[in-house]
């Protein structure tokens, strides 16, 4: 039994950050459990990187958009790699295999006469070589401000004029085509409404595939065919992996996926995705994450601080998949050291060591009357495994954590501490107690291995089973499968606690150090956080009295980057900071920014100071140097930053 499921392809006009990885991840989760339900699983990922954007970009760093895009997809591949995302191929549009499928494609609809050259017209900006979309004659470039132009241009069309019922007559028989249900009814409404044709080819844009003679493929057109030229192209008409079981897609690329993709496949005679499944979106701290609020927060400091699995629990606990959903660094570590050290972590190693302890490190035999746990487990195996075949994790979950607790109360219960001290009038008692521990900790492992692969692999090995979970029917787990007799392995905590907040401090820093490389990565200033102090305009002061540049050269501004900070004990203006300016020891300066800025905010952010000053001391702290910040009459003070990378310690003149 095959299961072919894919990632959408991500754009290279981006680095990675953690809405990539959450589709990615839920992709993964997918993969596993249809491993352990006995299908042969193949996964796709990868990255779309053609278009004008990509084009612009490269040359804006003079780099060809060919280096370009392998830059930022090597990004994405080696971000997946150490998510640990087991996909099996990672296709790149610029593959040539890629190219073969897409003119493949191009021809199968251009043979059914689906495909016609017209023209099309629309606003164009000379300067930006690019349509304006939605522009009317006379409006601006949205970019450059420059005046539009009428332009028309002969493009290859797409009849989806002509695909509507048929559409619609789809997703009445398929109701699982497109979900969640909410989403499923936009399409619908959509496709009620009518369909225009789409033009699928440019002559005014280099980077893409060419189609014939000036034509190359409209980025969408060739972007969606990846889910065919990711298995080897025209060759799925000879094998079974095509159609896919399961396009995982953002909420905001389910039009393309629902409407336009089935299309161009009813067009090529091919077979549709038996689902599309549109997850919604990742908010921090309830805004929506965007470069321009300067809020995207990125995987890799998590997983360097807090562990993949950490990462993985938090998404797939914390949001229903389908909505949106908030994440906040409060939250993730909550939910780690709550539900992962004292609920998992503390079961297992609790369990194991009284087994160790007790019973020499053998699961006991337990008597033939059926343990009170035995109801709790099956209950989470039929809820877990329904709910999971519907993409319902966090719903999964909690059933877990529902058993979870159940042991945890179990234990309490039973006090197997006591019964061991009882001695042989208690002996079978506190085996059955042991042996019922046991079994639910395997039952647990067995259903959270596809949410979380790597922790359960060694509570497994723990617990002393030898066959490799990965591959465990899961179809076929019940209570007591647990065999008596069998020694366990060495016992070691899976899930520190973790102290929440160096753990939030680091990712910060890193999450700061990450985005500044990203940055570079992609050519682009970094964007400086977006703080909530907005200042009001006060009247501007007379300038002061003209000096020399020597006077002006006497003062030594530097670079430098927060270390740490606190506030000041009885001074609600102050904050204690330790800043590096590349010098051998950070200075301590004490700054009266304490209401405008968070102190953990500003761990890792750079900033300007005034190196030279005589040393002051304030609230008894000797402060040596002073932080340059706009101060308004009235307002809160706001830090001078760098839209370009500055490295710590350069001197401003
Ligand atoms: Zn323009």
């Amino acid at each position: 039994m095959k299961y072919y499921l894919t990632t959408p392809i991500y754009y290279v006009n981006a680095a990675p950050h953690i809405g990539h990885a959450y589709t990615t991840l839920a992709a993964d989760t997918v993969k596993r459990l249809k491993t352990m339900q006995g299908y042969s699983v193949v996964l796709t990922t990868g990255t779309d990187e053609h278009g004008q954007k990509v084009e612009r970009s490269a040359t804006a760093m003079g780099k060809t958009p060919a280096e370009f895009a392998t830059i930022i997809s090597n990004e994405f591949r080696t971000e997946w790699d150490r998510l640990g995302i087991n996909y099996d191929h990672f296709i790149r549009t610029t593959d040539p295999k890629h190219h073969e499928t897409v003119r493949w494609l191009f021809q199968r609809c251009l043979d059914n006469g689906y495909i016609y050259k017209g023209s099309y017209t629309g606003q164009y900006c000379v300067s930006d070589e690019a349509y304006v979309n939605d522009a009317k004659p006379g409006d601006n470039c949205p970019t450059c401000g420059r005046p539009t132009e009428t332009v028309t241009e002969e493009n290859y069309f797409f009849k989806l004029s002509v695909f509507a019922d048929r559409l619609l007559e789809h997703y009445e028989q398929n109701p699982d085509f497109i979900q969640p249900e909410a989403r499923r009814n936009e399409v619908l409404s959509f496709v009620r409404g009518g369909l225009q044709d789409l033009s699928i080819s440019r002559t005014t844009i280099k980077w893409g595939i060419p189609l014939d003679g000036d034509h190359v493929a409209y980025v969408w057109f060739d972007a969606l065919i990846n889910y065919i030229s990711a298995i080897g192209g025209p060759k799925i008409l000879e094998g079974d992996l095509w159609p896919a079981d399961l396009h995982l897609v953002g909420k905001e690329i389910l039009r393309f996926h629902g409407v336009f993709w089935p299309a161009f496949l009813m067009a090529a005679e091919l077979a549709l995705p038996k689902r599309i499944f549109a997850h919604g979106w990742l908010l921090f701290e309830n805004d929506k994450m965007s470069k321009s609020r300067g809020n995207i927060v990125r995987a890799e400091p998590i997983r360097e601080v807090m562990g993949c699995e950490a990462l993985r629990y938090f998404l797939f606990r914390e949001i229903v998949f389908g909505q949106d959903g908030g994440f906040s660094y409060d939250a993730l570590v909550n939910r780690y050291n709550s539900e992962l050290a004292n609920g998992l972590g503390n079961l297992a190693s609790r369990t194991l060591t009284m087994i160790r302890q007790y019973r020499d490190g053998v699961i006991p035999a337990h008597s033939p009357e059926v343990s009170s746990l035995a109801e709790a487990a099956s209950k989470a195996i039929e809820q877990t495994t329904r709910a999971f075949d519907g993409l319902e994790f966090s719903r999964g979950l909690e059933a877990i954590w529902v058993m979870l607790s159940a042991a945890d109360k179990f234990i309490v219960e039973q006090a197997p501490w006591k019964l061991a001290k009882a001695g042989d009038a208690s002996r079978q008692q506190l085996d059955d107690a042991l042996y019922a521990s046991a079994e639910l900790l395997r039952v647990a492992v067995a259903l959270l291995h596809p949410i979380l692969p790597e922790s359960t692999v060694q509570i497994w090995a723990q617990l002393g089973m030898t066959s490799p979970l990965p591959t465990f029917d899961i179809r076929s787990l019940a209570w007591g499968q647990l065999t008596a007799g069998q020694p366990i392995g060495m016992v070691s905590p899976v899930f520190p606690r973790i102290d929440a907040k160096s753990a939030i401090d680091r990712m910060r820093a890193l999450e700061e150090v990450e985005t500044a490389r990203q940055a570079k990565l992609l050519g682009k200033p970094v964007a400086p956080p977006v703080e909530a102090a907005e200042p009001p305009a006060g009247e501007l002061l007379p300038p002061s009295p003209k000096i020399e540049f020597d006077d002006f050269a006497r003062v030594d501004l530097r670079v430098g980057v927060v270390l740490s900070a606190e506030r000041v004990k009885g001074a609600d203006k102050l904050l204690h900071l330790k800043v590096d300016i590349a010098e051998p020891e950070p200075r301590t300066i004490v700054a009266g920014i304490a209401l405008a800025y968070e102190p953990e905010k500003l761990i890792g952010r750079k900033i300007v100071i005034v190196a030279n000053l005589h040393p002051r001391k304030l609230r008894g702290i000797e402060s040596n140097g002073m932080i340059v910040a706009a101060s308004l009459e009235g307002g809160k003070p706001v830090l001078a930053a760098f839209l370009e990378d500055v490295p710590v310690g350069a001197r401003l003149k």
